[in-house]
């Protein structure tokens, strides 16, 4: 696509850094195929090539964003498929995350979403407070059906429908002692993950141990700040990343790490971005990008270490749902699907397997009727396959997933775990 920034714009990097994006796109179109948003509302400015041309016009004339274009940026679920699918390569993450801030820093949001925004972006980053929030939302969860109603109330209504029944006990921070240790592992301990399925973290700690691996867990780690940057608060992003980075980069200096590992694989797609976000920052940037190339999915780490002997306990049929944070974000192929059957899992593989599930972070509270369309799109599928159980690795997905269909619905890890010697998942129990 043709470009007209200024060279002042130019000097700019995070301008630059778009403009190099933008100039890439062949104004194709393969990308709106594989779009969630077009495939369902089949507007051409809902798309990535819309979304981009919309995004270059308001960055290029340096335009104060209108309300219609922040309708079609928040659209955006930022699952990346496009990125998945684009001929040219276009970075179409670095490009939005951009046209977010952007948008942060020069739009008033009505009154109701900035209250929304700063609710969210207060409270789910931190586990003793998003606790704390669930504790009230499970009161106030009767009023859901009467929130629903209300056009205006749909995000509260999103937020209650998606707190559990039941409160959980943090998961425990013990790791076993490991005798003959092949390596360190420093776990991703998240915010929202540890606090709405505490088995995930548990059942990867047995696992990574049981493979002979140390796992620790870093001290000052904080939330990775995927949600808050993805919603265009830039600097608590970086913030975030920052603190972070020297979390992990004290674990590296001092006894070593061998990955940093990454359950949650929203976070994982951020985590690897590290190096990217702050490359201008003289004092961060190669820390960062140690970080970032230390960073795996847990099912990288998987894959790259000798797995303990795994037998399905019983041959299950698994239908497993590949997160757009994983298979899009992270390109991390058909690792989780190859490690479940080498357990001895029967795995089957939903149609449109590619589409997200309308997760995306906080999404499904942000924008619920979409997300709820596609979230029961995506569910329709994965039961079509009447599997005995929903395989994902993502809490998101689960969460979004398991409010929808009456399969039971874990973290690969659960299984992979109970297949070398760890419980049944709680949620199988
Ligand atoms: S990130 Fe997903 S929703 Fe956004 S434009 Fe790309 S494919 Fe569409
Ligand atoms: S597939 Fe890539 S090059 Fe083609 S329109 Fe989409 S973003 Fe542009």
């Amino acid at each position: 696509m043709q470009t007209s920034f200024s060279p002042r714009q130019l000097a700019e990097p995070d301008m630059a850094a778009s403009e190099a994006q933008i100039r890439k796109c062949v104004h194709c179109g393969f990308c709106t195929a594989t779009c969630p948003t077009y495939v369902l509302l089949g507007d051409e400015l809902d798309s990535p090539r819309g979304r981009i041309y919309l995004m270059k016009e308001m960055l290029e004339k340096e335009q104060a964003p209108t309300a219609e274009v922040v309708k079609h940026i928040d659209r955006c679920l930022s699952c990346l498929s496009c990125m998945t699918t684009c001929p040219s390569d276009v970075n179409y993450m670095h490009l939005v995350d951009h046209a977010r801030a952007y948008v942060q820093e020069r739009y008033r949001r009505p009154l109701r979403e900035r209250m929304l925004r700063a609710l969210l972006a207060g409270v789910l980053p931190h586990p003793g407070r998003f606790r704390l929030a669930l504790a009230l939302a499970r009161l106030a969860k009767p009023a859901q059906p009467l929130f629903q109603r209300a056009p205006s109330l749909r995000p509260l209504a999103a937020m209650l429908a998606l707190a559990p029944r039941r409160a959980t006990a943090p998961p425990s921070s013990a790791t076993a002692a490991v005798p003959a240790r092949k390596g360190r592992i420093a776990l991703l301990q998240g915010c929202a993950e540890p606090v709405l399925r505490p088995e995930i973290r548990e059942a990867t700690v047995r696992l990574l141990n049981r493979a002979s691996y140390e796992v620790v867990f870093a001290k000052g780690e904080v939330c990775c700040g995927s949600l808050v940057h993805h919603m265009g608060r830039k600097d608590d992003g970086l913030d975030a990343a920052r603190t972070n980075v020297d979390s992990w980069t004290r674990e590296i200096e001092g006894e070593g790490l061998d990955f940093i590992a990454i359950a949650t694989s929203g976070c994982g797609t951020t985590i690897k971005d590290y190096g990217f976000m702050l490359r201008d920052d003289p004092a961060y940037a190669a820390k960062a990008a140690r970080v970032s190339s230390l960073a795996k999915d847990i099912s990288e780490v998987l894959s790259a270490i000798d797995m303990p002997h795994a037998a399905a306990p019983r041959p299950m049929t698994v239908a497993y749902n590949a997160p757009c944070s994983l298979q899009h974000g992270q390109r991390a192929g058909d690792g989780p699907k190859r490690l479940l059957s080498e357990a001895g899992f029967v795995v089957r593989i939903p149609e449109e397997a590619h589409l997200c599930c309308g997760s995306a972070g906080v999404y499904n509270i942000l924008q619920p009727d979409i997300a709820a369309r596609i979230g029961e799109r995506k569910v329709e599928r994965l039961d079509r396959l009447n599997a005995e159980v929903i395989a994902t690795g993502n809490i998101g997905c689960a969460m979004q997933i398991g409010l929808r269909t009456g399969t039971p619905v874990v973290h690969t890890v659960e299984l992979l775990d109970w297949a070398t010697g760890g419980p049944p998942p709680k949620a199988l129990a």
